[in-house]
């Protein structure tokens, strides 16, 4: 077993990282200081096995353990549910010093976590990622939230764990589509912070693709490394630091929301985004073109989209894309934000680009048939 620390002075906590490790997890709840008075396991429908397990395994009476099951699918960060979080916490009279602890992808990271920061002004809450892009990215760095109807995660606070448990062995049952939807966070670590990472993801795509369990744990560690430092120097997204991490994300979240988060997922979107601000970079000199084609190839590679099409495509049509990027939470004083590649592993914030260039990039990633 691997582990990584995310530095935070009084809020830093470990990464643990392997194959096979969920039996070594009742262990690290038994050295918690102070010894949790319940453990409340909010878990993803889908994963009931998982959660299962940690309960039957932890060392502690069967009355201070429950067990919450949330419905699969990202409809599960609504205030409903986490309204029927707060009911259940209370029911169990959990106190101060209980622990919440989430089993499955972001959905459940995010509503667990915003749960616990909430619950009697904040309890600890220790994340079971379940999905590649929980492992390499939601669970670390305490970002926490609900979404309303009309906006994604709007409402949320910054609550970190005090531990992150990541068990490739749960990825086997992972469905492929979500699996290579998680590598566009992976591939994005290595264009925005590490080339050498960039280079390995090439090297080992096949064994990547066969979810080797050996080249997971690298491409986790090394994702949860990259991550770590970045949140450990900017946790509160103060510095514009943090905000290299939403590369392909201005466009991904535009794509997301126009198409009602019905059509791809998540790390679809961010593949799209991605190729849109690469070609934005190129247009702009700040990028060349051979680095923006090994980008493509590799997330093409990777199952992963570099063009919308059909329905998707229509519903990006006119200004809307541009419209939708304004709402972007890094844009400050009415000007569009952006994350910039200058070379495989560097980015760049650029802010005041010409609305018709990025109409230009999007179009060249946009394939509208009649
Ligand atoms: P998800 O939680 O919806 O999980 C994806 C699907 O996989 C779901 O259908 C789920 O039921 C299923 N699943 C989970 N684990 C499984 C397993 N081991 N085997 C089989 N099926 C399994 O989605 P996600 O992609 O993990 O996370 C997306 C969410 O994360 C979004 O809400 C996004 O906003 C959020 N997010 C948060 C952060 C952050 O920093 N907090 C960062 C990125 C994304």
């Amino acid at each position: 077993m691997q582990s990584i620390e995310v530095l935070l002075g009084s809020r830093s906590y470990p990464i643990y990282l392997g194959h096979a490790i969920s039996g070594e997890l009742a262990n690290a709840i038994g050295k918690l200081t102070p010894a949790p008075s319940k453990i409340v396991i909010v878990y993803d429908n889908r994963v009931e096995h998982l959660a299962r397990a940690i309960a039957k395994e932890a060392r502690m009476d069967a009355a201070n353990i429950h067990l919450i099951d949330v419905p699969s699918g990202e409809e599960s960060k609504s205030v409903l549910q986490l309204e029927h979080l707060w009911k259940r916490l209370f029911r169990c009279n959990a106190d101060r010093k209980a622990i919440v602890i989430a089993v499955g992808g972001g959905v459940i990271g995010d509503l667990a976590g915003f749960a616990a920061a909430t619950w009697n002004r904040g309890v600890r809450f220790l994340q079971v990622p379940t999905t590649l892009l929980a492992m390499v990215d939601s669970s670390v760095g305490g970002k926490t939230g609900i979404n309303l109807p009309d906006a994604k995660n709007v409402i949320g606070a910054f609550w970190q764990p005090v531990l992150v448990w990541a068990d490739v062995s749960s990825l086997a049952s992972l469905p492929t589509r979500e699996f290579r939807s998680g590598l566009a966070e992976v591939v994005k670590y290595g264009v925005i912070l590490d080339s050498d990472f960039f280079d390995f993801l090439e090297t080992r795509a096949d064994a990547i693709l066969s979810r080797n369990e050996d080249a997971l744990v690298e491409i986790i560690r090394r994702s949860c490394l990259l991550k770590a430092k970045v949140v450990a120097e900017d946790e509160l997204e103060t510095t514009g630091l943090r905000a290299i991490l939403n590369y392909g994300h201005t466009f991904g979240h535009a794509i997301e929301s126009l198409t009602d988060y019905g059509t791809l997922l998540h790390g679809e979107a961010v593949s799209i985004g991605m190729t849109m601000a690469g070609h934005l970079s190129v247009s702009m000199h700040r990028w060349n073109q051979r680095s923006l084609d090994r980008q493509t190839r590799l997330l093409e590679r990777f199952g992963l989209p570099t063009q919308l099409a059909g329905d998707a495509a229509k519903a990006i049509a006119g200004d809307r894309m541009i419209d939708a990027m304004m709402h972007d939470k890094k844009n400050a004083y009415g000007q569009l934000r952006l994350i910039l590649p200058s070379r495989i592993g560097a980015v760049e914030t650029v802010s005041g680009v010409s609305s018709e260039i990025v109409r230009d990039a999007i179009a060249a990633c946009t394939v509208i048939s009649d």
